[in-house]
Protein backbone atom coordinates (compact mmCIF):
# COMPACT_ATOMS: atom_id res chain seq x y z
CA UNK A 1 0.00 0.00 0.00
CA UNK A 2 1.22 3.42 -1.12
CA UNK A 3 2.51 4.96 2.00
CA UNK A 4 0.43 8.78 3.82
CA UNK A 5 2.36 11.21 2.48
CA UNK A 6 1.26 15.29 2.47
CA UNK A 7 -0.30 17.10 -0.06
CA UNK A 8 2.15 18.34 -2.24
CA UNK A 9 0.98 21.63 -2.28
CA UNK A 10 1.96 21.60 1.65
CA UNK A 11 5.61 20.13 0.86
CA UNK A 12 6.05 23.27 -1.64
CA UNK A 13 5.48 25.68 1.24
CA UNK A 14 7.27 24.04 4.29
CA UNK A 15 10.64 23.64 1.71
CA UNK A 16 9.83 26.96 0.23
CA UNK A 17 9.84 25.92 -3.48
CA UNK A 18 8.55 29.21 -5.49
CA UNK A 19 9.18 28.22 -9.16
CA UNK A 20 12.37 29.40 -10.44
CA UNK A 21 12.10 29.74 -14.45
CA UNK A 22 15.31 29.52 -14.80
CA UNK A 23 15.00 25.85 -13.51
CA UNK A 24 12.27 25.61 -15.95
CA UNK A 25 10.30 24.76 -12.94
CA UNK A 26 6.54 24.40 -13.88
CA UNK A 27 5.57 21.73 -11.14
CA UNK A 28 2.40 19.51 -11.52
CA UNK A 29 0.20 18.45 -8.53
CA UNK A 30 -2.37 16.79 -10.48
CA UNK A 31 -2.35 12.92 -9.17
CA UNK A 32 -4.60 11.98 -12.26
CA UNK A 33 -2.30 13.32 -14.95
CA UNK A 34 0.86 12.38 -13.13
CA UNK A 35 -1.23 9.24 -13.18
CA UNK A 36 -1.68 9.03 -16.79
CA UNK A 37 2.39 9.90 -17.66
CA UNK A 38 3.40 7.13 -15.69
CA UNK A 39 0.64 4.56 -17.35
CA UNK A 40 2.06 5.62 -21.17
CA UNK A 41 5.52 4.26 -19.80
CA UNK A 42 3.97 1.04 -19.76
CA UNK A 43 4.51 -1.94 -17.49
CA UNK A 44 7.11 -0.78 -14.94
CA UNK A 45 7.55 -3.91 -13.20
CA UNK A 46 11.31 -4.60 -12.73
CA UNK A 47 12.66 -1.89 -14.71
CA UNK A 48 15.02 0.72 -13.23
CA UNK A 49 13.41 4.19 -13.63
CA UNK A 50 15.45 7.67 -14.31
CA UNK A 51 13.37 10.79 -13.53
CA UNK A 52 14.95 14.30 -14.56
CA UNK A 53 14.05 17.18 -12.09
CA UNK A 54 12.03 15.48 -9.76
CA UNK A 55 11.02 19.29 -7.62
CA UNK A 56 8.56 18.58 -5.28
CA UNK A 57 8.53 15.10 -6.31
CA UNK A 58 4.64 14.80 -7.87
CA UNK A 59 5.47 12.71 -11.06
CA UNK A 60 7.88 10.60 -8.37
CA UNK A 61 5.38 9.34 -6.24
CA UNK A 62 3.74 8.14 -9.27
CA UNK A 63 6.60 5.90 -9.96
CA UNK A 64 6.96 4.76 -6.97
CA UNK A 65 3.31 3.85 -6.43
CA UNK A 66 4.35 1.07 -9.76
CA UNK A 67 6.74 -2.24 -9.32
CA UNK A 68 9.47 -0.36 -10.83
CA UNK A 69 12.58 -1.91 -9.13
CA UNK A 70 14.24 1.44 -8.20
CA UNK A 71 13.57 5.46 -9.31
CA UNK A 72 16.66 7.41 -9.43
CA UNK A 73 16.01 11.06 -9.78
CA UNK A 74 18.75 13.54 -10.99
CA UNK A 75 17.61 16.85 -9.34
CA UNK A 76 19.84 20.47 -9.72
CA UNK A 77 17.81 22.71 -7.26
CA UNK A 78 19.14 21.92 -3.77
CA UNK A 79 15.94 22.97 -2.16
CA UNK A 80 14.30 20.12 -3.16
CA UNK A 81 16.60 17.54 -1.90
CA UNK A 82 15.04 18.30 1.45
CA UNK A 83 11.79 17.60 0.58
CA UNK A 84 12.77 14.85 -1.42
CA UNK A 85 14.65 12.90 1.37
CA UNK A 86 11.46 12.96 2.97
CA UNK A 87 9.89 10.95 0.49
CA UNK A 88 12.93 8.32 0.19
CA UNK A 89 12.33 7.86 3.94
CA UNK A 90 8.91 6.61 2.88
CA UNK A 91 9.99 4.49 0.07
CA UNK A 92 13.11 2.85 1.69
CA UNK A 93 15.67 1.51 -1.04
CA UNK A 94 13.58 2.22 -3.52
CA UNK A 95 14.21 5.79 -4.22
CA UNK A 96 17.68 7.44 -4.83
CA UNK A 97 18.18 11.38 -5.20
CA UNK A 98 21.07 12.54 -7.47
CA UNK A 99 22.38 16.16 -7.17
CA UNK A 100 23.38 17.57 -10.01
CA UNK A 101 23.40 18.59 -13.59
CA UNK A 102 21.62 15.85 -15.85
CA UNK A 103 23.47 17.37 -19.19
CA UNK A 104 26.71 15.76 -17.91
CA UNK A 105 25.34 12.63 -16.17
CA UNK A 106 25.18 9.66 -18.00
CA UNK A 107 22.24 7.51 -17.09
CA UNK A 108 24.09 4.18 -17.82
CA UNK A 109 26.07 5.16 -14.33
CA UNK A 110 23.30 4.98 -12.59
CA UNK A 111 21.41 1.86 -13.11
CA UNK A 112 21.89 -1.36 -14.32
CA UNK A 113 19.21 -1.95 -17.16
CA UNK A 114 16.48 -2.60 -18.11
CA UNK A 115 16.12 1.08 -17.62
CA UNK A 116 13.50 3.60 -18.81
CA UNK A 117 13.71 7.71 -18.62
CA UNK A 118 9.79 8.94 -17.32
CA UNK A 119 10.29 13.05 -16.36
CA UNK A 120 8.39 16.21 -17.15
CA UNK A 121 11.53 17.61 -18.59
CA UNK A 122 12.56 20.97 -17.73
CA UNK A 123 11.63 22.78 -21.38
CA UNK A 124 15.11 25.44 -21.38
CA UNK A 125 17.55 22.13 -21.88
CA UNK A 126 15.03 19.73 -23.13
CA UNK A 127 16.35 19.31 -26.43
CA UNK A 128 20.07 19.01 -25.61
CA UNK A 129 19.00 16.48 -22.95
CA UNK A 130 17.12 14.43 -25.69
CA UNK A 131 20.22 14.46 -28.04
CA UNK A 132 22.64 13.59 -25.06
CA UNK A 133 20.29 10.52 -24.38
CA UNK A 134 19.85 9.48 -28.65
CA UNK A 135 23.94 9.20 -28.70
CA UNK A 136 23.74 7.29 -26.01
CA UNK A 137 20.53 5.82 -26.77
CA UNK A 138 21.63 1.82 -26.74
CA UNK A 139 21.56 2.67 -23.09
CA UNK A 140 18.28 3.18 -22.73
CA UNK A 141 15.00 1.05 -23.41
CA UNK A 142 12.19 3.53 -23.36
CA UNK A 143 11.83 7.29 -22.84
CA UNK A 144 8.48 8.92 -21.69
CA UNK A 145 8.85 12.89 -21.69
CA UNK A 146 6.77 15.95 -21.25
CA UNK A 147 8.05 18.03 -23.59
CA UNK A 148 6.52 21.73 -24.91
CA UNK A 149 4.12 20.89 -27.37
CA UNK A 150 6.19 22.50 -29.86
CA UNK A 151 8.88 20.05 -29.37
CA UNK A 152 6.91 17.30 -29.07
CA UNK A 153 5.49 17.84 -32.59
CA UNK A 154 8.58 17.48 -33.81
CA UNK A 155 9.81 14.60 -32.45
CA UNK A 156 6.68 12.65 -34.03
CA UNK A 157 6.52 14.77 -37.17
CA UNK A 158 6.23 13.05 -40.48
CA UNK A 159 7.87 14.57 -43.90
CA UNK A 160 5.69 16.78 -45.46
CA UNK A 161 4.50 18.72 -42.37
CA UNK A 162 5.74 21.83 -41.00
CA UNK A 163 6.85 20.20 -37.87
CA UNK A 164 9.44 17.95 -39.59
CA UNK A 165 12.85 18.56 -39.25
CA UNK A 166 16.36 18.21 -37.86
CA UNK A 167 15.19 16.52 -34.64
CA UNK A 168 12.35 14.52 -36.07
CA UNK A 169 15.06 12.63 -38.69
CA UNK A 170 17.60 12.25 -35.84
CA UNK A 171 14.87 11.23 -33.44
CA UNK A 172 12.84 8.60 -35.76
CA UNK A 173 16.34 7.21 -36.86
CA UNK A 174 17.17 5.79 -33.69
CA UNK A 175 13.37 5.20 -31.98
CA UNK A 176 10.08 4.60 -32.93
CA UNK A 177 8.15 8.08 -31.52
CA UNK A 178 4.57 7.93 -30.33
CA UNK A 179 2.63 11.21 -29.33
CA UNK A 180 0.97 9.84 -25.98
CA UNK A 181 -1.06 12.98 -25.27
CA UNK A 182 -1.45 16.74 -24.81
CA UNK A 183 -1.54 18.69 -21.64
CA UNK A 184 -2.89 22.39 -20.89
CA UNK A 185 -0.78 24.76 -19.56
CA UNK A 186 -3.11 25.14 -17.27
CA UNK A 187 -2.05 21.94 -15.31
CA UNK A 188 0.91 22.92 -14.07
CA UNK A 189 1.66 25.59 -11.24
CA UNK A 190 2.76 28.04 -12.26
CA UNK A 191 1.48 27.69 -15.84
CA UNK A 192 4.37 27.78 -18.85
CA UNK A 193 3.23 30.07 -21.14
CA UNK A 194 2.40 27.14 -23.84
CA UNK A 195 0.68 23.95 -24.22
CA UNK A 196 2.62 20.66 -23.37
CA UNK A 197 2.80 16.89 -24.94
CA UNK A 198 3.55 13.76 -23.83
CA UNK A 199 6.00 11.46 -25.76
CA UNK A 200 7.16 8.01 -25.69
CA UNK A 201 10.60 6.65 -27.82
CA UNK A 202 11.07 3.08 -28.37
CA UNK A 203 14.60 2.69 -29.26
CA UNK A 204 14.56 0.83 -32.47
CA UNK A 205 17.09 -2.70 -32.26
CA UNK A 206 19.10 -1.13 -35.04
CA UNK A 207 18.90 2.41 -36.69
CA UNK A 208 16.44 2.89 -39.55
CA UNK A 209 19.26 2.64 -41.98
CA UNK A 210 23.09 2.91 -42.31
CA UNK A 211 24.77 6.51 -41.37
CA UNK A 212 26.59 8.32 -38.93
CA UNK A 213 25.56 10.59 -36.78
CA UNK A 214 28.36 13.22 -37.72
CA UNK A 215 27.22 12.97 -41.57
CA UNK A 216 23.29 12.74 -40.77
CA UNK A 217 23.96 15.92 -38.61
CA UNK A 218 25.90 17.74 -41.63
CA UNK A 219 23.20 16.77 -43.82
CA UNK A 220 20.50 17.28 -41.86
CA UNK A 221 21.83 20.69 -41.29
CA UNK A 222 22.59 21.77 -44.82
CA UNK A 223 19.20 20.96 -45.93
CA UNK A 224 16.90 22.40 -43.28
CA UNK A 225 18.85 25.23 -42.24
CA UNK A 226 17.69 25.99 -46.08
CA UNK A 227 14.32 24.88 -45.78
CA UNK A 228 12.74 26.64 -48.89
CA UNK A 229 15.90 25.83 -50.91
CA UNK A 230 15.22 22.57 -53.78
CA UNK A 231 17.78 20.14 -52.21
CA UNK A 232 20.26 20.52 -55.31
CA UNK A 233 20.77 24.08 -53.84
CA UNK A 234 20.66 23.26 -50.36
CA UNK A 235 23.13 20.42 -50.69
CA UNK A 236 25.96 21.99 -53.00
CA UNK A 237 27.84 23.19 -50.15
CA UNK A 238 28.77 19.70 -49.03
CA UNK A 239 29.21 18.56 -52.71
CA UNK A 240 26.46 16.37 -53.06
CA UNK A 241 24.37 15.97 -56.01
CA UNK A 242 20.82 14.74 -55.30
CA UNK A 243 20.00 13.37 -58.65
CA UNK A 244 23.44 11.21 -58.64
CA UNK A 245 22.11 9.76 -55.94
CA UNK A 246 18.61 8.80 -56.70
CA UNK A 247 16.90 11.88 -54.93
CA UNK A 248 15.07 14.22 -56.83
CA UNK A 249 16.90 17.48 -56.69
CA UNK A 250 13.97 19.64 -56.59
CA UNK A 251 12.33 18.44 -53.58
CA UNK A 252 12.75 19.80 -50.51
CA UNK A 253 14.44 18.97 -47.20
CA UNK A 254 10.72 18.57 -45.62
CA UNK A 255 10.24 16.19 -48.59
CA UNK A 256 12.56 13.65 -47.88
CA UNK A 257 12.17 10.54 -45.22
CA UNK A 258 14.52 9.29 -42.76
CA UNK A 259 16.30 6.52 -45.27
CA UNK A 260 16.72 8.96 -48.01
CA UNK A 261 18.83 11.59 -45.56
CA UNK A 262 20.47 8.42 -44.57
CA UNK A 263 21.52 7.53 -48.25
CA UNK A 264 22.61 11.66 -48.78
CA UNK A 265 24.66 11.09 -45.20
CA UNK A 266 26.55 7.56 -46.49
CA UNK A 267 27.55 10.16 -49.71
CA UNK A 268 28.62 12.58 -47.55
CA UNK A 269 30.79 10.37 -45.41
CA UNK A 270 32.62 9.41 -48.47
CA UNK A 271 33.26 12.54 -50.04
CA UNK A 272 34.00 14.52 -46.19
N1 LIG B 1 8.95 16.53 -11.94
C1 LIG B 1 8.41 17.72 -11.31
C2 LIG B 1 6.95 17.84 -11.64
O1 LIG B 1 6.52 17.22 -12.64
O2 LIG B 1 6.24 18.54 -10.92
C3 LIG B 1 9.15 18.98 -11.73
C4 LIG B 1 9.27 19.21 -13.23
S1 LIG B 1 9.92 20.81 -13.64
C5 LIG B 1 9.24 21.00 -15.26
C6 LIG B 1 11.64 20.51 -14.05
C7 LIG B 1 12.54 20.06 -12.91
O3 LIG B 1 13.87 19.87 -13.43
C8 LIG B 1 12.70 21.05 -11.75
O4 LIG B 1 12.59 20.36 -10.54
C9 LIG B 1 14.12 21.61 -11.91
O5 LIG B 1 14.72 22.01 -10.71
C10 LIG B 1 14.84 20.43 -12.53
N2 LIG B 1 16.02 20.78 -13.33
C11 LIG B 1 16.23 21.88 -14.10
N3 LIG B 1 17.42 21.81 -14.72
C12 LIG B 1 17.98 20.62 -14.35
C13 LIG B 1 19.20 19.97 -14.66
N4 LIG B 1 20.09 20.52 -15.50
N5 LIG B 1 19.46 18.77 -14.13
C14 LIG B 1 18.54 18.18 -13.27
N6 LIG B 1 17.38 18.75 -12.93
C15 LIG B 1 17.08 19.95 -13.47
Amino acid sequence: MAPALPPLGDVIRRYGLEARRKLGQNFLLDLNLTGRIVRAAGDLEGVNVIEVGPGPGGLTRALLDTGATKVTAIEKDERCIAALDELAAAYPGRFEIIRGDALEINVEALTPPPRQIVANLPYNIATPLLLRWLKRINNIDRLTLMFQKEVGDRLTAAPGSKAYGRLSVVTQWLCEARHDFNVSNTAFTPPPKVASSVVTLFPRPEPLALASWPALEAVTAAAFGQRRKMLRASLRKLGLNPAALGIDPTARAEDLDVEEFCVLARAYAEIC
